[in-house]
């Protein structure tokens, strides 16, 4: 909101800030040996991201994604639903407000534990593939 009267120099306006809706994102299937997960890449380089990208994802009742692992980290925050996260050897209960840190290297997959949606965001480097 610009205070009444306060005018901002033009060039304000071509920073590249930008909103995106959940809605106007394709649905992808994230593929390998997942079940009823739809993944949406929320923000990604075509939207100027150069570091992190954003992607969102919903997983269905009695759903998971692959058991996997790769040479970068996630940072996952979980939006709605129950779940949990599986590791080498342990696994952990998730639900709304939940933050998870994957590690680089570290063997993962995320289950939906509940009668609904499972739905959380996932932040990867760039770099990342998936
Ligand atoms: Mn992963």
């Amino acid at each position: 909101m610009i205070p009444h009267g306060l005018s901002l120099p033009s060039p304000c306006y071509n920073l590249p800030m930008k909103v995106v809706h959940r809605d106007k994102v394709a649905a992808e299937n994230p593929g390998g040996d997942s079940r009823g997960v739809t993944l949406r890449w929320l923000i990604t380089q075509g939207d100027g991201a150069s570091r992190f990208f954003m992607r969102l994802f919903e997983i269905e009742p009695g759903g998971y994604t692959p058991l996997h692992s790769h040479p970068w980290e996630h940072e996952v925050f979980v939006v709605s639903g129950l779940g949990e996260v599986r590791g080498e050897g342990r696994s952990f209960p998730l639900g709304p407000g939940d933050a998870v840190y994957v590690e680089e290297g570290e063997t993962h997959q995320f289950r939906n534990a509940g009668g609904s949606p499972f739905v959380f965001l996932c932040v990867v480097p760039s770099h990342a593939a998936g």
